[in-house]
């Protein structure tokens, strides 16, 4: 196999497993197997947290000033590497070369942010009362847990655990069994910046290990990234220990397009909203809400994914079940009377038949009750819902249960600030097709995208990685006194 076998990384050092499941992890480029990775048992996972911990006691005693030197050593490492790390990307996920730089660029800005949090976490001094002093202080919630899914191998990673770590806390990552490979690499990383050993640790797994995860009594908070249907289970277990927990779910990003929008730009951003990284992204727009008279837009739309290809300029998703899953719901919705603009089924890559391509499609006339309108897919598709009115547009995106991302094209304030105000989704756009809120704005969605509180990147992550210390002090006994004294 092209890599050696994906390890657990186990105070500090790459370790065997006396598990004997392994799953093969293939290349969606090719379908060629790549690598095989184990799947840990309890006990793996007992010797990860028992490192964490006593690393963790020794690492919250660094001062944060010092503690973010070793991601600013990380930072260089990352930008030294950016090709390999991007090409292993390419490799194990399947999304252009251009898309895994992108993930690593934003890995780069996650880690500045982290290296910027001494100036964030400062904490509150006020003299209370007279000669009385109350003060806040961040501390860490000790030995941290980060979930995370196939989508993004090195960018979701890099969410948790550069704010996690630099906080103080000691984080334990499982990856997506898919893509394994990526942290592997990040670990080494993390080791050659400087981090102690035990402070990131990474157990390798699937469900079994994602449940042991959130039933094991050493690991006091647990993040969850992933689809809805798990995000749900993993709050409701890990809750059921008292840990303190936040899973972000699947998304359904409708975008409301209005007659007045620019055509050229709405139709680049809209077919590269829906494209971007197979359609395989979080933030993908996967619903097109048309408002009126838009047949000029729809049909820049349709010509801007045309030029999109397979193989080219656009990825291969996750598997042949992905590859199967996203053409029958294309299927589906024509045999309900949809009608295809542009159909990415059956693609095929020339010196790469086995590769699981699905290219750009544009589906109309979608009825809201269709399974296109109203379920993830996962994939390069965009399903056009034909509406008469903002009102109607609005009442179809409140409508749908996820709450990820919602965006208007047009070049009118006031209809923009109408879907500001009352689209029911945590990110919103204003023509751009992908509103991602770079750091320090924070990311997460509402409704059934997210379940806790808080978000998970930026400043807002902070409440989630740190618990609050208030200390009331008094030094002088021969100063005035009040009643609160
Ligand atoms: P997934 O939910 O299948 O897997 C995510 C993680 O959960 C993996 O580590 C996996 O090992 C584990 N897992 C899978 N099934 C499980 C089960 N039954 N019980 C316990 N653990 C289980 O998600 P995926 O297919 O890897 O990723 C795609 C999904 O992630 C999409 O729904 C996408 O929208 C979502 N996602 C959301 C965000 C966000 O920010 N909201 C970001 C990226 C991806």
């Amino acid at each position: 196999m092209k890599y050696p076998d994906v390890k657990n990384f186990i105070q500090g050092e790459f370790a065997t497993s006396d598990s004997q499941r392994f799953l093969k992890v293939e290349s969606p480029l090719d379908g060629s197997v790549i690598a095989q990775v184990v799947m840990s048992s309890s006990e793996d996972l007992n010797k990860a947290v028992l490192s964490a911990k006593a690393a963790q006691k020794n690492w919250e005693k660094v001062p944060i000033k010092e503690r973010v030197q070793v991601f600013f050593r990380y930072k260089q490492l990352l930008k030294k590497n950016v090709d390999a790390l991007s090409n292993l990307i390419v490799e194990e996920n399947g999304k252009t070369f251009g898309e895994a730089k992108a993930e690593i660029e934003k890995a780069i800005e996650l880690t500045e942010f982290a290296c910027a949090l001494p100036q964030l976490v400062a904490g509150e001094v006020l003299e209370v009362s007279k000669g009385v002093e109350c003060r806040i202080e961040h501390w860490p919630v000790g030995v941290v847990a980060s979930i995370v899914p196939f989508n993004f191998p090195s960018m979701v990673p890099h969410w948790t655990l550069c704010n996690a770590i630099a906080l103080g806390n000691a984080l334990i990552m499982k990856p997506s069994e898919v893509v394994p490979i990526s942290c592997q690499r990040i670990a080494s990383l993390l080791k050659e910046a400087g981090l102690p050993d035990g402070v990131f640790s990474i157990v390798n797994g699937d469900k079994e290990m994602v449940e042991a995860i959130c039933d094991h009594p050493g690991i006091d908070a647990v993040s969850f990234v992933g689809s809805t249907k798990v995000a749900k289970l993993v709050y409701t277990r890990a809750s059921s220990h008292f840990k303190r927990v936040l899973a972000l779910g699947g998304a359904k990003n409708h975008l409301i397009v209005l007659p007045d929008a620019h055509p050229e730009m709405t139709g680049s951003n809209v077919a590269a909203s829906m494209s971007g990284c197979a359609g395989q992204r979080c933030m993908a727009a996967s619903a097109l809400v048309a408002v009126g008279q838009t047949d000029h837009i729809i049909e820049k739309i349709c010509e801007e994914s045309r030029k999109i290809i397979p193989g080219k300029n656009l990825g291969a998703v996750i598997s042949a079940q992905a590859k199967k899953r996203i053409e029958q719901y294309i299927t589906e919705a024509e045999q309900q009377g949809a009608k295809i603009l542009v159909d990415g089924r059956g693609a095929k890559v020339e010196g790469k038949e086995n590769g699981y391509y699905v290219g750009p499609t544009v589906i109309d006339f979608v009825k809201p009750e269709m399974a296109v309108a109203r379920e993830e897919i996962f994939g390069p598709v965009i399903s056009i819902i034909r509406s008469r009115s903002l009102e109607e547009a609005l009442a179809i995106e409140n409508n749908n249960p996820y709450g990820n991302a919602a965006a208007v094209f047009t070049q009118s304030g006031g209809l923009a600030r109408q879907v500001m105000e009352n689209a029911s989704a945590g990110m919103i756009g204003v023509n751009i097709g992908v509103p991602v809120p770079r750091e320090p704005f924070s990311f997460g969605g509402w409704n059934e995208s997210k379940f806790g509180t808080g978000d998970i990147t930026g400043k807002s992550s902070i409440e989630f990685w740190t618990k609050l210390k208030k200390i009331t002090v008094k030094w002088n006994p021969e100063s005035r006194t009040n009643w609160m004294s």
